[in-house]
């Protein structure tokens, strides 16, 4: 079962809006398994993986999170108005963590991989994950988020390891 490479900032398949999963086809299917191969191995310690990230634009998200979840076509809404503040990372970003302002509670709904809708409430980190994951999905990542000085120190650091 391979692990894929995870891409990293500055690959342009992480700045595209992945496409509508139209079919759970042969190829979605072997796309998932490699992604939960990845999201499971230990060197990531991950708590979930778009798979923009293996290089796949489509709208597909493995959760690692309390167990192992597949998401296919998620949908997110914010329910309420409260936020909150914490540290995230990504694994395309390096170790960088830094805080993030994410909505505290969120209803997801998505296909699982035999068609059947799933829905999630979430709040606090799980929220926060989800948002983390489905912004993948649209080309945005956690570093747009921070202040203009905040993230240009931030480039500066990441072109470091680069
Ligand atoms: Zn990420």
């Amino acid at each position: 079962m391979p692990i894929r490479e995870i891409r990293k900032i500055g690959d342009p398949v992480l700045r595209k809006v992945a496409e509508e999963v139209e079919e759970i086809d042969q190829e979605i299917m072997d796309v998932v398994r490699d992604m939960i191969d990845t999201v499971k191995d230990e060197q990531f310690a991950a708590v979930g993986l778009a798979a923009p990230q293996i290089g796949i634009s489509k709208r597909i998200v493995v959760l690692n999170y309390d167990e192992t979840e597949v998401l296919i076509n998620p949908q997110i809404e914010v329910l309420g108005d409260d936020f909150f503040e914490e540290e995230e990372g990504c694994l395309s970003i390096f170790s960088v963590p830094c805080k993030v302002k994410r909505a505290k509670k969120v209803r997801l709904s998505a296909k699982d991989m035999k068609g059947n809708e799933i829905i999630i409430e979430a709040s606090d980190m799980l929220a926060k994950i989800l948002q983390h994951e489905i912004d993948h999905l649209d080309g945005k990542l956690f570093i747009d988020y921070l202040q203009k000085d905040i993230k240009r120190d931030l480039m500066l650091k990441i072109s470091k390891f680069q």
